[in-house]
């Protein structure tokens, strides 16, 4: 059986209610092709161009990976539990630290789960059906946030000059570069209509990084939007 959007909702709601006393939002769920993780919470820092800052979540899963039920629910309580200590602002002492571990031990030990830390996928997961191929092209955009590190955006091409435009006008960024992406994934970013930074994480940022090309705006890299 596969990850999709209905057996998560389905899944989430009950084990919420069953382990977690309803004390778990509903989240967005984003069913993605790759082969490298099974399932991740995102949570994203959104700074709005008012300078306003809240923290969304999402969950993510892979319909890459072929398992039994039992497994797939064992990795969705998985990622619910990391979606409790984030969500509710708890301290751990890693990201799969002492609460998680707790936590962890006592629902498997509670409910029969079996839930672990690492998700063996070398086997089950299938590549032929998941997209690993770099399919997703985009308009990325970095720039330096005063006080909050670097954001970046993924940007719709048709909204490249507004955004580039409304970024370079805001006087809280510096150094605005643009890049021509081109990955196996966006990671759940949208490509944005509105100018909107996020901070991701330093693994996500050099991964992204990694499959993007400089655009000199001197140059004439507006020929990409043709
Ligand atoms: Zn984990």
């Amino acid at each position: 059986m596969r990850f999709d959007t209905d057996f998560l909702e389905e899944r989430f709601h009950y084990f919420n209610h069953q382990i977690f006393n309803g004390k778990l939002s509903p989240i967005p769920f984003h069913i993605n092709h790759g082969v490298s993780r099974a399932a991740y919470i995102r949570s994203l820092r959104i700074q709005t161009m008012r300078g306003a800052k809240y923290c969304k979540f999402q969950f993510h899963a892979s319909d890459a990976l072929d398992l039994p039920k039992s497994q797939l629910e064992d990795i969705i309580l998985h990622e619910m539990i990391h979606y409790y200590i984030l969500s509710h602002g708890i301290e751990d002492t890693s990201p799969h630290g002492q609460i998680f571990r707790k936590m962890m031990k006592s629902i498997n030990e509670s409910y029969k789960r079996h839930i672990t830390i690492s998700i063996r996928r070398d086997k089950t997961m299938n590549p032929q059906r998941g997209s690993d191929k770099k399919c997703c092209t985009a308009f990325l955009v970095t720039a330096e946030i005063e006080n909050h590190g670097i954001g970046l955006t993924f940007c719709a091409s048709t909204r490249v000059r507004n955004i580039h435009h409304a970024l370079r006008t805001d006087h809280r960024l510096k150094n605005i570069q643009w890049y021509a992406y081109r990955g196996s994934s966006l990671y759940g970013l949208p490509r944005v209509r509105k100018p909107k930074l996020y901070n991701v994480t330093e693994t996500l940022f050099s991964k992204i990084m990694e499959n993007s090309t400089p655009l000199d705006p001197d140059t004439g890299w507006h020929q990409f939007l043709a």
